[in-house]
């Protein structure tokens, strides 16, 4: 018998990295020296504090049935606290924080929470696949959010046509953004918050990355007054502390969607590890320890190699003031498609193609921080030796 998948699988957005998972393989399996800017995910292991915190709570035999659906109430409180000691944003831990198994967890279930077939989600494009994947899956109809370099690659939300904010119940955004890197100022949180109270649309931001900046700390969306009434936030444990695999966030905000968020879970979830709320709890009260410090440092002195080692070869790069990432213009006149091919078959180097995050993408190169600043010297005087 052959097995016919659902048909909202063939709604989800084409995967257009196969030729270049191909050749990334065959040039690995070729023994070809090969550096990889793709993937998102840090190198390198949790603080020895955090990890120390997982193996003494896995030895405790309380420790190892279900965890209650919302998170533990130890955890919640590290999370609130977390929110007032870094933005100054007051939340109850009971009603307006919710545990989730990885932000993207939360992020994929919360249009299976809110949205009904035909409402409108909002989704910032290039953008983080979960949004526009979530709403399919909810049968909600996706409504692309350009993000443009000549509007600090924030959305242009009075180009939204009258009818769209009609139908609209969701509205993502994500700052500091993955891929652009672009760090949105409180001003523009400031006009989102009064654009969806207007039109009745709850705000979900993904914060996944406001702990890895270089200058100023970014801000909190729930900073804005009455954020906290239109709005939820996710945070999330994997970037900021190299927990990528542990699985591990939460969502503050609004208490009736953070509801409809935790029925869902309830549903299909049972709960993140108990030792890993533990352990999470500790990380995120040990925010401000050195080796956090640190962490931001090496991605500093990662992001200066590259960005350096790019403007050298004549490429045209902003700096990025937080992230993981650098997202750079491919050569003039070259699409991003055929810039990443000729890096990986000419230099060895592989990058994210931006039109591989969205048509916006188009133009642009997205390099991860996630690799040795010798390899990323390495890197970048092998493209320095490109003809375009
Ligand atoms: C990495 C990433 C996430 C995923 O976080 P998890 O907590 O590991 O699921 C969410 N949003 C963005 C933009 C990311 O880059």
């Amino acid at each position: 018998m052959t097995v016919a998948a659902a048909d909202r699988l063939s709604q989800l957005p084409p995967y257009l990295f196969v030729e270049i998972d191909r050749a990334k393989a065959d040039a690995v399996a070729a023994g070809r020296d090969v550096i990889d800017f793709g993937v998102g995910d840090p190198d390198r292991p949790p603080p020895e504090f955090i990890t120390e915190c997982m193996a003494a709570a896995v030895r405790d035999p309380a420790n190892h049935a279900y965890a209650p659906s919302r998170g533990t109430p130890a955890f919640r409180r590290a999370a609130a606290e977390f929110l007032r000691r870094r933005f100054d944003v007051a939340v109850d831990y009971d009603t307006e924080i919710v545990a989730l198994i990885g932000a993207k967890e939360g992020i994929g279930h919360l249009p299976t929470a809110l949205i009904n077939p035909g409402d409108v989600v909002l989704c910032p494009a290039p953008g983080y696949p979960v949004y526009t994947s979530g709403t399919v899956f909810a049968a909600g109809t996706v409504y692309t959010m350009p993000l443009a370099e000549s509007n600090a690659w924030l959305p242009a939300l009075n180009d939204i046509p009258p009818g769209v904010r009609r139908a609209a119940k969701l509205m993502y955004l994500n700052y500091p953004n993955n891929p652009t890197a672009a760090v949105a100022p409180l001003a523009f949180f400031n006009d989102a918050v009064e654009f969806a109270r207007e039109h009745h649309i709850l705000i979900a931001h993904d914060a996944a990355y406001t702990e890895i900046y270089f200058n100023e700390p970014p801000p909190s969306i729930l900073q804005i007054d009455g954020a906290c009434e239109i709005a939820i936030e996710f945070h999330s444990l994997s970037k900021t502390f190299n927990m990528t695999g542990w699985r591990l966030a939460f969502a503050a905000g609004n208490a009736d969607a953070l509801t409809a968020l935790a029925t869902v879970k309830s549903n299909l979830d049972s709960g993140a590890f108990k030792p890993v709320q533990e352990a999470g709890a500790a990380a995120l009260s040990g925010l401000g320890r050195p080796e956090i410090l640190a962490q931001r440092d090496t991605y500093r002195r990662r992001r200066d190699a590259l960005v350096m080692g790019l403007r050298e070869a004549g490429w045209s790069v902003t700096s990025p003031e937080a992230t993981i990432y650098v997202w750079a213009r491919c050569p003039a006149g070259i699409d991003s498609m055929t810039t990443a091919a000729r890096l990986l078959s000419d230099a060895d180097v592989v990058a994210i193609p931006g039109v591989g995050m969205g048509q916006h993408g188009e133009g642009y190169l997205r390099f991860a921080l996630t690799i040795g600043e010798d390899r990323i010297r390495e890197a970048a005087g092998r493209i320095a030796r490109l003809n375009w």
